[in-house]
């Protein structure tokens, strides 16, 4: 067995092992798949269970989320923040309904020509939803390449990004994409941390070149903070007759149509 085999088999026994039970993981439908990932972007894992399962409930498929009225959406995504996203599921899911017989398409770049889904989701909905051999690259994947791999690269350059999306597409077993990229994504999440990794727990303890030379710190190598713009703001509050007055927020602006 090579050594990327007996990689790939490691990784997949434990994934099969120690996944955590995710409502999305129960049937993997594409419609589950793709919202599960819009929500999981910039959302942590327990807040998005709460809001995947009162989604569900209301918009079960893609008929009736392309059907809802777009306050309606919206509120059901209140609290998750970045509403771009809710506005691009909408789009999409009207594009789907009109275009794809209400259907998600199984390929990259079939899902790449939709609102909102960048290279990350569209392989997460293809090799996910679809089991289709589609790589993923999201920051726990790259967090790990960088520590097996011992790469040297600040994670957001172009170079990084690239070199990291070549061996997410050279590692990848074929017919299994499912378990394996979900595996990559669930180590990164709860093996693999960014500070404080459990290698004692890990299962690729043996490929792994950052371990080897105490590098795991310094992989990926660290980014440099992110300048903060200060905004200013005037509020006022019209309250009048016991009536709160509430006015939506122009669609270009910060926090957009809300
Ligand atoms: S051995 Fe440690 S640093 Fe290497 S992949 Fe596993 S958890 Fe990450």
């Amino acid at each position: 067995m090579t050594q990327q085999v007996s990689l790939q088999n490691a990784l997949i026994d434990w994934f099969l092992k120690n996944q955590r039970d995710l409502p999305w993981r129960r049937s993997y439908t594409p419609y589950q798949v793709w919202i599960s990932e819009v929500m999981l972007q910039q959302t942590q894992m327990e807040r998005v269970v709460l809001y995947f399962n009162r989604w569900m409930d209301l918009f079960p498929n893609i008929h009736a989320l392309a059907r809802a009225p777009e306050d309606q959406v919206l509120k059901c995504w209140e609290g998750l923040g970045y509403y771009s996203r809710a506005r691009n599921i909408m789009k999409c899911a009207r594009i789907l309904l009109e275009k794809h017989g209400a259907e998600i398409p199984s390929t990259r770049k079939e899902l790449l020509q939709l609102p909102g889904i960048g290279p990350y989701t569209a392989g997460a909905i293809a090799s996910i939803g679809y089991n289709r051999d589609v790589a993923v690259v999201d920051a726990n994947v790259m967090r790990i390449f960088a520590r097996i791999f011992n790469i040297d690269l600040i994670p957001d350059s172009p170079e990084a990004k690239s070199l990291h999306w070549e061996k997410a597409e050279q590692l990848l077993p074929k017919g299994q994409a499912r378990e394996f990229n979900q595996g990559l994504m669930e180590l990164g999440a709860l093996v693999c941390r960014p500070r404080n990794p459990y290698c004692s727990f890990c299962p690729l303890v043996p490929y792994c070149l950052a371990l080897k030379y105490d590098l795991t710190l310094e992989r990926p190598v660290p980014k440099k903070r992110t300048k903060i713009i200060p905004i200013e703001m005037a509020t006022g509050v019209l309250i009048h007759n016991g009536k709160l007055f509430i006015q939506q927020r122009l669609a270009d602006d910060i926090w957009g149509s809300l």
